[in-house]
């Protein structure tokens, strides 16, 4: 078994690149640094204002450079297709403003597949979806083929969107965040948010474990701590996180440029000519207090998939959702956030071990396919698998989280989205299946396509 572990690129022992004073005021402050606080940086300084955002270790730490880097319209629910259609279009548009190269591309996302009941799902969501835009389209077994030849089985179809794009996570969001500070945005590393400061009622400030800044306006996108944050602030959201193992393998000849996957495989070529594989669709959940409380909540999720999670009873230490991570604390002493700066669990190596026989086998002719290293992300996720995008019910406080295993891709229609929620302007999108209060205001669940 491989049980190679390199320091995964952005970790807590990397130099800290952002760390200017901490200032006293902002017009907003942004609890995280993943994909969507950067991008809500990004477009609130494009828009002439002044935030800051706090970022507890560092930017891309967690989530947001452990993705497969898929940028997907393909598969996603019919509330989230027009933001991600936007999003597709905004990436282009970050990317030609970059001075450094984040390996944005058209490689397209092809779904394959023998299930009748997979290929139906495939054709149900085409006649939804491409009515709304996307080049999505169903691909014969011959089709498919022709596309990525030298797979050593045939399958019946495949689901394929040709303007879907793949870009490098490892370089993408600190790319962006250097892109919102020299438009004007404040960049704060190793600086956690740890309470809110109110006054009459509504938000006046956070304070940070350097001190306080004052601020109206506050969005939480703290991806798997989002949960942590709010509750401790008297908001509930039934986030929470699993997590997911990924390996890159060694440089290899060139089966398929882009982003794919069928039965338990997923596979995304990267820039530096290896390939980043995964098992699609299967995750490890270290049940804690958080994963008892929502139980039930989560119920219609388990028995649509019932097969996709392992579950360990060993919550980890210090982890959003450890036996022992601290529930409450005040603005003067360590928060949970200063004790873990970098969410980094440990890959499971026996997944590792299938995923890459998994791909030698579909590949024969790559012959024995060589790890360079593997790592793993806590995804954080909804019950219904979709984001809350909203104002959260205490004047001052958005949130934007729960991405669900997808918010790479749709990050900056998000960040647009929110910076224009705080600053009153048109968001351009109906939010309403992103709304917070929808766990509580008696509607009843619908699972995101999850496709
Ligand atoms: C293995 C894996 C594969 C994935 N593949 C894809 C994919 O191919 N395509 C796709 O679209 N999506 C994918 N995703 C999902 C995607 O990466 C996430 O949805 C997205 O990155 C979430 O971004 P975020 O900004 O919400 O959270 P994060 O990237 O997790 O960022 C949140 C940040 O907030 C910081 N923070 C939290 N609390 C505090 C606090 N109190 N004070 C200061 N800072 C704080 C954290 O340190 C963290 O850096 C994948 C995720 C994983 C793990």
């Amino acid at each position: 078994m491989i049980e190679q572990i390199c320091e995964f690129p952005i970790s807590a022992s990397c130099a800290v690149e952002h760390s200017e004073a901490l200032p006293p005021k902002a017009d907003v402050v942004i609890v995280g640094g993943g994909i969507i606080g950067i991008t809500t940086a990004y477009y609130l300084a494009k828009a002439g204002l002044k935030p800051v955002v706090l970022e507890k270790g560092r930017v891309a730490g967690e989530q947001s450079a452990r993705n497969w880097g898929w940028i997907r319209q393909q598969g996603r629910d019919l509330a989230e297709l027009p933001i991600m259609i936007e999003a597709n279009q905004l990436w282009k548009e970050i990317a030609q403003e970059l001075d450094e190269d984040i390996g944005l591309t058209h490689c397209g996302v092809t779904y394959f597949s023998s299930q009748e009941a997979e290929i139906s799902r495939y054709e149900d969501w085409l006649k939804d979806a491409v009515p709304m835009g996307v080049d999505s389209k169903l691909l014969s077994s011959r089709a498919l083929s022709d596309m990525i030849p030298g797979m050593s089985r045939l399958y019946s179809a495949a689901l394929h969107t040709a303007s879907d794009m793949k870009a490098e996570p490892f370089a993408a969001v600190p790319a962006i965040a250097r892109a919102a500070k020299r438009r004007g945005a404040v960049i704060l590393e190793n600086c956690a948010a740890r309470v809110l400061d109110r006054a009459g009622g509504r938000v006046a400030g956070v304070v940070t474990e350097r001190g306080l800044i004052e601020t109206k306006e506050v969005i939480v996108a703290g991806g798997a701590w989002s949960s942590l944050f709010l509750r401790n602030e008297g908001v509930d959201i039934p986030q929470l996180s699993v997590s997911a193992t990924v390996a890159a393998t060694k440089t290899l000849p060139l089966i398929h440029d882009g982003a794919a996957a069928g039965g338990k495989l997923a596979f995304r070529r990267r820039q530096d000519g290896g390939y980043t594989i995964a098992a699609s669709g299967s995750h490890e959940i270290f049940v804690g207090w958080d994963a008892l409380r929502h139980f039930v909540r989560y119920l219609p999720q388990l028995r649509h998939t019932p097969f996709a999670r392992t579950y360990r009873p060993w919550g980890l230490r210090g982890f959003p959702d450890g036996w022992a991570t601290s529930r409450r604390w005040n603005g003067a002493t360590e928060s949970p956030f200063e004790k873990i700066r970098v969410l980094n669990p440990k890959p499971n190596f026996g997944r590792v071990n299938d995923i890459r026989l998994a791909f030698e086998t579909l590949f024969p002719a790559l012959g024995k396919v060589e790890i360079s290293f593997s790592w793993a992300g806590m995804i954080d996720t909804m019950p219904d698998i979709i984001p809350v995008v909203d104002k959260a019910p205490l004047e001052g406080l958005s949130i934007c989280t729960g991405m669900s295993g997808h918010g790479f891709g749709i990050g900056p229609a998000f960040g647009r989205i929110m910076a224009d929620l705080v600053t009153g302007a048109e968001v351009g999108h109906d939010l309403t299946r992103f709304r917070f209060s929808r766990f509580s205001d008696g509607s009843k669940l619908r699972l995101g396509l999850g496709l």
